[in-house]
Order: structure tokens, then sequence, then C-alpha cells
């Protein structure tokens, strides 16, 4: 047991005056967070990252494609503040059971949630509780081997799946179906989703959109990818697109994205493998006898002010499985306001009230990129910074949530921890592959010994 290890011991000394800020969740808007804070408060500010996972940094281990290694590598710049001496990663504690946002209160200046978006969007169709029908959260965490979705073991052994989503989520979802083992060389894909991958019979990716190519929030990089796949060709059907002179009014990047679609169609159909783009097709339930066969979606087409309205006509996609990506939503945790329509806590640009401020995806919402966090959680800490002047504080921080777990037999996870559990993942990975990521906490906890 390590308790307490990383704390600095400048800090020790300081309790009494120094700020000390909580932030809940080490994904991207929380490290932009600390970052901010290190800057504004400089040697003033003690920060403790709470996680709920032994291992840090969020979406870019569990979300971020495991082909798209270059943008997984922005966890570098996070593991410099990470290792900076007044911040502290506390994994392996989830706020809610192991520590109440009550207790945070008591020990900290300021608790900012970063705690993200996990949780998919139900997909609410009749039938989409079938066995099949999984959310982009767990089909993702699962080839990312979050501990939460190891064990889902999607259906492979079926002709189709259909996709359900336009932005790049979908996309990777899509792709991550449709490639060959050797496409995933140099990638951290977990080894059983990567053998249960080679095994797939899917030769069919449905990918379905509620409205048109114009309307699309697939990045051209993203979208580019499907045209150089080794086993799988994408289709778009070009009667879907607006005369190609609208093209003009996109912006660049849209522009971009609606040129690879259109592209496309030239491209031969000489691969076992099709992703079929299905635009203006809305699902309105899913069917099959205890697991899903056939998608049902109706046509729909476009308003003026660019909504979709279902035309009526309906039609099957025969399919095994049914991935939604649809969005996502933050659980809500007790003592912290909650905005049910949008599935995020309740904010005034950041700040919840009571010494609660909230980030990233617990700010905003499941929208923008990882770049998006950063103003966001810059723009938290100046609040903060303001509200919160350097000198002043009397809060106990850190030895009091040390004290406080101990307690109650919680037994936490310091950086030089994760880069243990971390040295045993890549001492673990097959050839050419970064690392093999345990996929249990019970694991990630035994490789420390304990
Ligand atoms: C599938 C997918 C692929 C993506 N690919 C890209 C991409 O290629 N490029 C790009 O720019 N962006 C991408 N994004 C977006 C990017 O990942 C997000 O913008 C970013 O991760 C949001 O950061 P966050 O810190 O708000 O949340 P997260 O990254 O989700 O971090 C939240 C953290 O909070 C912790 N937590 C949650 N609840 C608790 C609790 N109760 N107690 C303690 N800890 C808790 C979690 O364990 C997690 O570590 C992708 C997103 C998804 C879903």
């Amino acid at each position: 047991m390590r308790r307490g290890a990383s704390i600095a011991p400048e800090r020790q000394g300081g309790v009494a005056q120094m700020r000390h800020v909580a932030i809940i969740g080490s994904g991207p808007a929380g490290y932009y967070t600390a970052e901010a804070l290190q800057k504004l408060y400089g040697d003033s500010v003690a920060i403790d990252m709470i996680d709920r996972l032994p291992v840090p940094y969020g979406l870019i281990r569990s979300g971020v494609a495991p082909d798209h290694q270059s943008i997984k590598a922005v966890y570098k710049r996070y593991e410099k503040v990470a290792l900076s001496p007044n911040v502290r990663f506390v994994g392996n504690v989830c706020v809610g059971p192991d520590v109440t946002v009550a207790d945070l209160v008591e020990l900290y200046d300021a608790i900012v949630f970063a705690t993200g978006a996990p949780n998919d969007r139900p997909l609410g169709l009749p039938g989409s509780d079938l066995p099949g029908v999984v959310g982009s959260a767990a089909f993702v965490g699962w080839y990312n081997g979050h501990p939460d979705f190891a064990d889902l073991d999607p259906p492979l052994d079926v002709a189709a799946a259909a996709v359900i989503g336009n932005g790049n989520v979908a996309l990777d979802v899509a792709r991550i179906l449709a490639k060959t083992r050797s496409e995933f060389a140099g990638s951290d894909i977990v080894g059983r989703a990567l053998d249960a991958l080679e095994a797939s019979s899917i030769r069919t990716i449905h990918v379905l959109g509620r409205r048109g190519p114009h309307q699309i929030a697939m990045t051209p990089k993203e979208l580019g990818e499907l045209g150089h796949l080794e086993a799988a060709a994408p289709r778009v059907d070009l009667a879907d697109f607006p005369p190609q002179a609208d093209d003009a009014l996109l912006e660049p990047g849209m522009r971009k994205s609606v040129s690879h679609l259109r592209d496309f169609a030239g491209l031969p159909r000489d691969k076992p493998k099709l992703i079929d783009f299905d635009f203006f097709a809305m699902p309105v339930a899913v069917e099959g006898e205890g697991r899903v066969e056939r998608l049902i979606v109706e046509r729909t087409k476009l308003t003026e002010d660019l909504r979709s309205v279902g035309t009526g006509e309906r039609y099957a996609v025969e399919c095994g499985l049914v991935v939604s990506c649809i969005g996502y939503q933050t659980p809500p945790i007790e003592g912290v306001p909650y905005e049910h329509g949008r599935g995020r806590f309740a904010n005034q640009d950041g700040v919840i009230g009571g010494g609660l401020y909230a980030v990233g995806w617990a700010r905003r919402g499941p929208t923008g990129t990882i770049g998006t966090n950063r103003p966001d959680g810059f723009e938290v800490a100046d609040t903060i910074f303001a509200a919160y002047p350097p000198e002043g504080g009397s809060k106990t921080g850190g030895p009091g949530l040390d004290t406080l777990l101990h307690a109650r037999g919680v037994e936490p996870v310091a950086f030089r921890d994760w880069q243990r559990i971390e040295a045993a993942e890549t001492g673990r990975a097959r050839e050419g592959s970064p690392r093999e990521k345990f996929t249990s906490i019970a694991e990630m906890i035994a490789a420390l010994g304990r």
C-alpha cells in the first residue's frame, strides 16, 4: 500500500495556506484543467485528480480508436502534468460510492467534475433490448479494453451489421469491423477483440444516418481512410446527394468530407466486405426471434430548416448486430445538480455552484474533439482562480482524503503505480503493438503485486 506516496514534500508543510482542488476524472478535460491551474497558481495549489479506474486518460485510452496511435499520443502531454509535484493521481477511487461530494466539499476549495459522458444514449426503439443491440460506448470499450465492457462478446457470427449514426464514432466502429488482422499492426486493440474480429463473418456494414451527405458529422481524414482499406470498400448512392455545385457552399472541412463520399461512388467493388452508406434512413424498430435479425428503417426527407422527417416508406435492413452511435450522457452523481434533458451536469459556463465546477463532456455534453476540452478547462481554471485567490486556503486536501479512504478500506492507485501497470502492459504486448491492456481492475491491481 503506497498511500500518499506521491504527495510532494513541499505540499506537506503548506497544507494550511495553499489551495486544494479535486479534479474528478483524468481524461483530457481533467488534465487541461490541471495544467491551467498549475499555470495560474504555481506552487500555491495542490491538485488531486481522482479517477474511478486505476489507469488514467479517460477516452484517450478507452475511446480513441486503437489504430489511431498518433492521436492517442496526446497522453504524453498529460504525463508531464501528472508528474509535476503539485498534481497527484488518485486512481481506483469512484466519486459516489467510495467518496461522496459532501466529503470532497469538506476537503477541497474547489471540485471540478471532468467525468466525461460514458453512458450511451438509449436507442429507445421497440426491440432495442434484443441481444445483439449494443451502444458504441460498450462496443468501443470492448475493443479498447475498458474494464466495464471487457466481457461484451458482441455477435460477430452474422453476415451484416448496422451502425447507426453519421459521426466519427460510427466511422470508427465501421472501420474496426471492416479491417483485417494485418491492418491492426501497430495498434493496441486488445488481443481478445482482435481474435474475435478476425474470426468475424460480417461482410456488410450498413452505416445509417437520418439526414443526407451534407449533414454528416464525419471529418475528412477519418472518412478518407475508408477508401483505402485492404478488404472493404465503401459504397454510396449518388442519388442521395444534392447537386455537386452545392458543395461549394460547405465550409472547407465538410466540403472535403463530401468530396470523399462522392469519390466512394467511383471505387471498384472488388473487395469482400462492403461499407454501405444509407442516408435519409431513420431506424424505427429492431426485430428478431431472441436476437437481432433486422432493423426496420423509415426513409426520411429534409425540411427547409434541415430537420429529418419520416416519409412513411419503410424497409428492412437484415443484420445480426446493431451498434448505435447516437451520443452519450454523463451519469448523475449524488449532490451534483443535473440537467436531465441534455444528459450533463447543470452548469453555467462551467460553474455548478457551491465550489463545484464542470469541464469537458461533463460540462458541454459529448461534442468536440480532444482539443476542444483545452479552452474549456482553461476557462474554468480562470474562474476558480478568481474565486479562490492563491493565499487563504484552510482545507486539508490530499492528506485528508488519504485518511478518509484509509478508514473506508479504499486503496488508491498513485501515478507511479499506474506507470508500473503500464510497464506490465508494455511487457506483455504482442509483436509490433505498444501494449496489451489489462481489461479488468483485478488484473491491473494484481500487476502491482497487491
Ligand atoms: C469512441 C470515441 C472516439 C473518439 N475519437 C477521438 C479522436 O480520434 N480525436 C479526438 O479529437 N477526439 C476523439 N474523441 C473525443 C474525445 O475522446 C473527448 O473529447 C474527450 O475524451 C472528452 O474528455 P473528458 O475529459 O471530458 O472525458 P473522458 O475522456 O471520458 O474522461 C472522463 C474520466 O472520468 C472518469 N470518471 C467518470 N466517472 C467518475 C467518477 N464517478 N469518479 C471518478 N472518476 C470518474 C473516467 O474513468 C474517465 O477517466 C472520441 C470520443 C469517443 C467516444
